[in-house]
């Protein structure tokens, strides 16, 4: 029988490593059976369904990194060449061609697709490879045996390898249920609906790709001034050059960088940083400001809500308070979302793998090169927590051929585990 591999969401990751599940079976060539449990449908974070976008603002990175980007496979021994080819047929391009539209996207200058036409593009590729989808929403994850199980409201699912994917909550907020205070996901839903935000001062907190997104929104609406609030010292502007660029789809040589090198390399062109494209749209406006600092709490007060911030200063933790009429709480996307959702049995493994407490830090250093937690069994991969690591692509769209080349090249099962490669120079080859 196939291992099974179980992905938590049917986003973008979770459908490129069924296709090349689905390819490499066409080959002839073992899998796992890929199993996704999704709890809307098939890319539902790249339509306003999903909380994280109104379906309309574009994508930032190129349409033409999709499911088998950058096609350089190396996981089946001398057929390489053949697996990149057969993967071809899930790419942007011939699902334009499938849909009528590739002539008028040549002819429109190959623009970045609205965030739903992306999902249709997912959807399509789903559909084109059969892909198995179970309809739920995970709300644990335990250990039976040497199996996990993930446990939705009416099912249990037993599983191999368990891959987690997607940003976060868009539905969390500091303040629930206070008209004044919007969640990602209250914010998007707004936007969708066409309904108009008119507020005197409004604090977006967070950065990166969500605060850009709802910059790139806000600006339309009636607001006098935006503050972006995040921990970093400037709103900096991300490095895109082709040097910047490469690193994201070929992490060759990353593991060659000490980790300080490339937290200085992420620094610089993925955490918390704006697109150059975002810069010159918005923030040459001068409604928009940055305010350093984490948001310590929220309370409401005389009409308004008041933000507690802390901030270090020149080693000094500082603490101040400022009163907006809207606060958008972009906080939601959160790498590490899952970990309420594992069970003691599930955490206990995991700290047994680590060596120590389950954190943040320690789990983003203990990924290998198949982006799975090391000395753990059974496979527990979390490409969003795997920048560190392996490189700043696999948390994101730059390199998803590469991120299903090496968690399906993974052992999953009661097989003895290989040992966790520490080098982009060991390639696995079937
Ligand atoms: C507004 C926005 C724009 C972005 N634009 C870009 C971009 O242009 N380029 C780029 O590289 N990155 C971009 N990103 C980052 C983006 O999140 C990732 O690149 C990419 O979506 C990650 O794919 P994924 O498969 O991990 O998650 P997603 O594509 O987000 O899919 C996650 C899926 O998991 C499902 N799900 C969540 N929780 C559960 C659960 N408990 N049980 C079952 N299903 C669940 C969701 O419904 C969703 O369908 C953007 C992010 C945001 C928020």
């Amino acid at each position: 029988m196939n291992p099974t591999l179980t992905v938590i969401g049917a986003g973008a990751k979770g459908v490129a490593v069924a296709a090349k599940a689905a390819v490499l079976r066409d080959m002839g060539v073992d899998a796992p059976d890929v199993v996704v449990v999704e709890r809307a449908e098939v890319g539902a974070n790249w339509d306003a369904m999903g909380g994280w976008t109104d379906g309309q603002h574009r994508l930032g990175t190129n349409p033409e990194k999709d499911v088998g980007f950058p096609y350089r496979s190396a996981l089946v021994r001398r057929r390489n060449a053949e697996l990149d080819e057969r993967m071809t047929r899930y790419s942007w391009q011939s699902y334009l061609i499938a849909t009528g539209g590739f002539a008028e996207w040549i002819d429109r200058g190959r623009p970045a697709p609205p965030h739903h036409r992306w999902a249709r593009y997912l959807r399509w590729v789903a559909e084109q490879i059969d892909m198995t989808v179970v309809s739920g929403d995970v709300q644990r994850i335990s250990v039976d045996g040497e199996r996990w199980a993930l446990h939705t409201h009416d099912t249990v699912l037993h599983s191999d390898g368990v891959m987690i994917t997607g940003p976060g909550q868009a539905e969390r907020s500091i303040l629930p249920g206070h008209p004044r205070v919007l969640s990602i996901a209250q914010f998007w839903h707004r936007a969708a609906e066409h309904e108009r935000i008119a507020a005197e001062r409004v604090a977006v907190i967070g950065g990166g790709e969500t605060a850009a997104s709802m910059l790139n929104e806000l600006f339309r609406h009636r607001v006098s001034t935006i503050t972006v609030i995040s921990p970093s010292v400037t709103l900096f502007t991300r490095g895109e050059s082709f040097f910047e660029n490469t690193l994201f789809s070929d992490p060759t040589g990353w593991t060659g960088l000490t980790p300080a090198e490339r937290r200085d390399a992420m620094a610089r062109t993925d955490r918390g940083v704006f697109s150059a494209r975002v810069q010159d749209a918005l923030l040459a406006d001068d409604r928009i400001r940055h305010l350093r600092g984490r948001v310590a709490h929220a309370v409401p007060r005389d009409g308004r809500i008041r933000l507690t911030l802390n901030s270090d200063r020149g080693g000094e933790r500082l603490e101040t308070v400022h009163g907006f009429d809207l606060v958008i709480d972009g906080s939601g996307a959160d790498a590490l979302w899952f970990l309420p959702l594992l069970g003691q049995d599930a955490r206990d493994l995991i700290e047994l793998g680590l060596g120590g407490p389950l954190a943040g830090d320690a789990l983003c250093e203990s990924i290998g090169y198949d982006l799975a937690v090391s000395n753990v069994s059974p496979k527990l991969f979390l490409p969003g927590l795997s920048g560190l690591t392996q490189g700043p692509g696999f948390p994101n769209l730059s390199c998803l051929g590469l991120l299903s080349d090496r968690v399906l090249g993974a052992e999953l099962g009661a097989a003895p585990q290989r040992s966790v490669r520490s080098s982009d120079e060991h390639q696995p080859v079937r």
